[in-house]
């Protein structure tokens, strides 16, 4: 049987983006016409609440680019699932490859922020993505497989939960895997997810850009995909998804 995945087409502005870009970058977004894929922008927590105004109505989903595990208490700096489904989020990443290594996030500790998610009624994105020497070592499939299984917790399902495989030594790079490469990666995650993996979406991430998102989302695996540098213009946003 063939499941149909809507394709998603995240936007991961990471520490990028005073109100006065941020907020036009929004309203650009929330202005286009609704295409084939689903539009989903993750702001800075600062921009969260007028964001939020900003695409009420419109189709663009909102999510934040972190959370903490516990629902409240003394965490100072940290930001709850609840607190982000209250500030408008209906998504949150878990487990972005710059978060596990700056601040040491294990796949137990993305498996804990994606069932806060899952209790605050949000979509959790969790990332996963092999370094340059994991690839290099042919280990690549292998490692995402393991680190998906070891972040996702027992309440992931297609509905509340989205993976995106990154590479890690594609973010930010310019660099890509092949579409072979892509796809045989996709295979291998919907493969690891077993009975979840038919509705589960897997986004493809790492250097994502107009001119090469046609071929890099086109593997019948690929659900779309999660796109940093490219999310900050909203014209090659909007192309990138509509290459979807
Ligand atoms: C990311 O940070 O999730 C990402 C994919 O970044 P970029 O598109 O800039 O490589």
């Amino acid at each position: 049987m063939t499941v149909e995945r809507r394709p998603l087409i995240a936007g991961n502005w990471k520490m990028n983006g005073l109100a006065a870009d941020g907020l036009a970058l929004a309203r650009a977004l929330a202005a286009a016409p609704e295409g084939a894929a689903d539009l989903l922008v993750c702001p800075p927590a600062t921009l969260l609440a007028p964001v939020a105004s900003i695409l009420s109505g419109s189709p663009v989903a909102l999510g934040a680019q972190d959370c903490h595990a516990r629902e409240a208490g003394a965490h100072t700096g940290d930001l709850s699932a609840e607190m982000l489904a209250d500030a408008g989020c209906a998504y949150v990443i878990a487990g972005h490859s710059e978060r596990r290594a700056a601040h040491g996030e294990s796949d137990a500790a993305v498996g804990a922020k994606a069932a806060a998610a899952h209790r605050a009624g949000l979509v959790a994105i969790v990332c996963v993505g092999e370094t340059a020497a994991e690839r290099d070592a042919g280990e690549a499939e292998a490692v995402v497989a393991a680190s998906l299984l070891g972040s996702l917790p027992d309440s992931a399902r297609p509905g509340n939960t989205v993976v995106a495989y990154e590479p890690v030594w594609a973010i930010g790079t310019g660099r890509t895997p092949t579409v072979d490469e892509v796809a045989a990666v996709h295979a291998a995650l919907r493969a690891a997810l077993g009975d979840r993996g038919a509705g589960m979406r897997i986004l493809y991430g790492g250097s994502v850009k107009p001119d090469n998102a046609g071929a890099l989302l086109a593997p019948c695996d690929v659900d779309g995909a999660l796109v940093g540098g490219a999310s900050l213009s909203a014209a090659d946003f909007l192309a990138i998804a509509g290459a979807a």
